[in-house]
Formats: structure tokens, sequence, C-alpha cells
């Protein structure tokens, strides 16, 4: 099926993908239909009113800026210089994130980008959002999408046109690759939860720097706190699900409390609300989900979280999707034809995807581990000193965050690389 002979696409999931791609997809002349389980997000409070926010950085800005959106969505970004860190006797030091003034990645609302994307694809004439429209996977047969309203219990099938789903981690329409036999899923679940928790203002101020990213490792596990435009942060804690220090023991006001005061007092004198938020906020589960053949024909197409989810300690699974969207989007320069296009699509991201799975896992040990080691932070120092002299030696942590040209997998085999503070040097 040629690119030029199709006039509609569908997309499942008004995410950060989803509704990124509508835009992309609706500049190149498609009719494109987003279907998305949950009511229209613009007409709700997220989250039951709780802020929380994601790091965006320069793969995830050069998907907005294509989509034209960068500019609305830096209304209400935070810039963050590097990593404050919180050491266990409340001294706290920035590590920076780069060595130019303008590497910095930046706090975004989850919910207000999500808003932004969907309202900028609205203003599309071309684009038409479905809102309670659960999709239930490929209908039986064909490839076309089963979806369920959610208003009326109507089940109905979708045109036969090309769908690409951006369903998320858990998506329905993966669940139908699979089943087929068309694509293969592993899935690994990390054994860490994690708990968004808030740090209100202080007399109407920001209790901490705004323009940071603040943590506090403590080897096993960590608390971090991103900044929000209304002077709240949101903490989240990074923690074993069972075990010693695991969320299984803070199960008693008690329990909580004598783990805050003895692991992060600096913090927890910031948090009165701790411990009624720590027994009514959900506790999320992470994983890296790694799926081979994400296209079916050139029917059907997974991008974003449902081809590839991670855990989240690089910040990149949103600025990997819109990478994704950006990717999909110049290879439709390219290709005449959709299975031609999926299928050049699968090859071009996923050694990259791969790639930023593991060094997203690796980032963990470096977040709450390694920031705390002298020989890290002097190894780190002298990686910035070398890039300083001679900008093509990038310690890696910046090829990822700053340096959008360089693709994650060339990242992670240490190509223009400075005196890495993960080992191997290789220029
Ligand atoms: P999603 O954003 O999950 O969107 C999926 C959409 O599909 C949703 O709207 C959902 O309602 C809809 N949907 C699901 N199933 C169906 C169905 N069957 N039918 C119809 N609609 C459906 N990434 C970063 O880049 N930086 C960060 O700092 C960062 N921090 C994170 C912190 C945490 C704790 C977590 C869990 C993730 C974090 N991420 C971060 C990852 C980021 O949230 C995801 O990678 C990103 O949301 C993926 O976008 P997506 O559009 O693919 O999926």
């Amino acid at each position: 099926m040629s690119l030029s002979s199709v006039s509609g696409v569908n997309i499942v999931g008004a995410g950060l993908a989803g509704s990124l791609l509508a835009i992309l997809l609706a500049r190149r002349g498609f009719k494109v239909t987003v279907y998305e389980r949950r009511p229209d997000p613009r007409l709700m409070s997220a989250n039951g009113g709780r802020s929380i926010n994601l790091a965006l950085a320069a793969r995830g800005i050069r998907g907005l800026q294509l989509a034209g959106v960068l500019e609305r969505v830096m209304k209400f970004a935070i810039p963050m210089r590097g990593r404050i860190v919180h050491e266990h006797d409340g001294a706290a030091a920035l590590q920076a994130y780069g060595v130019r003034p303008e590497e910095v990645i930046y706090s975004v609302s989850r919910s207000e980008l999500n808003r932004v994307l969907i309202d900028a694809a609205d203003e599309m004439p071309n684009v038409a959002f479905r809102f309670g429209q659960l999709c239930l996977g490929l209908a039986y047969g064909k490839n076309a999408l089963e979806m369920r309203d959610e208003g009326t219990g109507h089940i109905y099938h979708t045109d036969a046109q090309p769908s690409i789903a951006t369903d998320g981690a858990g998506s329905a329409v993966r669940d139908s690759l699979v089943a087929r036999e068309v694509a293969t899923v592993r899935e690994e679940p990390l054994d860490h939860d994690y708990k968004e928790l808030t740090i209100p203002p202080r007399d109407g101020k920001p209790a901490l720097d705004v323009n940071g990213l603040h943590i506090w490792p403590r080897g096993g596990f960590m608390l971090i706190a991103l900044p929000n435009p209304d002077a709240t942060f949101t903490a989240t804690l990074f923690l074993a699900r069972t075990g010693a220090n695991s969320f299984e023991q803070l199960n008693s006001p008690a329990a909580v409390e004598a783990f805050f005061a003895s692991e992060f007092p600096s913090a927890r004198a910031l948090m009165p609300d701790l411990l009624r938020e720590f027994f009514e906020h959900p506790q999320g589960s992470l994983g890296t989900v790694y799926t081979k053949g994400w296209h079916l024909n050139g029917d059907v197409l997974l991008l974003g979280d449902a081809a590839h989810a991670i855990v989240p300690f690089h910040g990149q699974g949103m600025n990997c999707a819109f990478e994704d969207c950006a990717e999909l989007d110049r290879l439709m320069g390219e290709h005449h034809n959709w299975a031609g296009l999926f299928e050049a699509f699968e090859h071009a991201r996923k050694p990259n995807t791969d790639a930023i799975a593991q060094m997203a896992l690796e980032n963990y040990v470096e977040m709450r581990e390694a920031v705390l080691d002298p020989e890290y932070r002097r190894k780190k120092a002298e990686a910035e000193a070398l890039e300083k002299k001679d900008p093509n030696l990038i310690p890696r942590y910046s090829m990822v965050m700053f340096h959008p040209e360089i693709p994650y997998w060339q990242a992670l085999a240490g190509f223009h690389r400075a005196r890495s503070v993960h080992g191997d040097a290789k220029p």
C-alpha cells in the first residue's frame, strides 16, 4: 500500500507520543483519528490535582520543535542545571550536567505537556480525537482495531487503514501482535517500585533551589525531586519492593516516619504531608519491555512505550518516544509504501531503544550510589576538563541528554567518548 494512496491513519493513545505524532502526520496531509481510552484530559484535573513532572532533554526538544510546539512548552518548562546531591549529613552540592551554560534539562508538567500537545493537534482541521474509546486489540481475523466505547459499551471496528499504536507500556495492540506470533516480547520488571510525594512551598516560595534535580542517594535506594511552576516539587521515592529497606516494611505511619527521619532527615523536614500522601498515593512499578516485531505489514506499527518501555532513571522514555516520532516523520520522506516504512522504522530504532534501555538501568546505580563516590566525582571532573579542551570528547551522559545527533547506540558503544565515568576510555 503506497503512502500516497492512503488518506487516513489511526493512532491508539493520546498520550505524549500519540498526540505529538498526530501533529506530524497531519502536517503531512493525513486525516488522523486518535482513539484514547481516558476522557479528554483538558476537561479534568490530572492525578487528583497532583503535579507530576518529567525531565525533557534535547531529543524530546527536537521532536517538539519539528511539530512547531516547542515555544508553547517552554512557557512552563523549568531549566535544571545539574544534580543537587543531598548527603546524609544535610550537605548539598550541585553536580552540573554539562560543561556549557545551554546544557540543561527541563522539568515539565506531564499533564500540561499532554494538554498542550492535544490542543495543538486538535487545532489542525485533519485531526479528530475520540476520547473514552478503549482499544481491545486487533479485530479477529482483520488488521483493523477492535474498540469499545467506554460510555455506551458499544464495540466496533475502525476503518482498515494504517494504525499506529502509542498505547503505552501495557499496549493492547502489542498483545495482539504477540498473540498472532508477529511479535515477541520480553518484560523485565524491576524489583524496585516508586511513590510520588510533594514538597510544598515554604512561606510561598520554593523550599529548594528550583534550577536543579535534587537527589538524596542512599546506596540501595534514593529520593529525587523536580521543580514545578507552582513552587512545589514532586519528590519520588525509588525503593525495593521487598526485603531490607523496602516498601513492604513501610507498612505503618511509625515505620515511614522512622525511615524518613533516619534516611532523609533534610527532605523529611520539607514534607509536612508525608504520612497522608505516603498511604494515599499509589505505589508504581517499573520495568523494561523488549519487543521484536513492531509492525504487521503496512497495517500496524508500535511506537513509544508500546514498543520499548524503559526504566525512568535516565529521564529518556518520553524523549525517546518523541525521537521515534521524528524518525518516523523523517523516514516518510524516504519510503513510498507503509510496509517498507514500518520495517525501516523498526530497523532504525531497535538498536537505539535497546541501547537506551541498558543505559537507563545503569543510570539507576549512578544516581543512587555513584554520585556519592569521590572516585566517580574525580573521573567526572576529568571527563569535563577533557571535553572543554576537545569538544569531540563527550561524556556518555552528555551524548544522551544534549547530543541528539549522536544515536543512543553510539553513546552506549562509546563513540565520541571522553575518558568516561563509566569505565573504558574510547575517544
Ligand atoms: P504514554 O504516555 O503512557 O501514553 C499512552 C496513552 O495511551 C495514554 O494516554 C493511555 O491512556 C492510552 N491508552 C493506553 N491503553 C489504551 C487502550 N487500550 N486504548 C486506548 N488508549 C489507551 N520519560 C522522560 O523522558 N523523562 C522523565 O523524566 C521520565 N520520568 C518518568 C518517571 C516515571 C515514574 C515513569 C513511570 C516514567 C517516566 N518517563 C520519563 C517515561 C515516560 O513517562 C514515558 O516514556 C512516556 O510517557 C511514553 O509515552 P507514550 O505516549 O509512549 O505512552
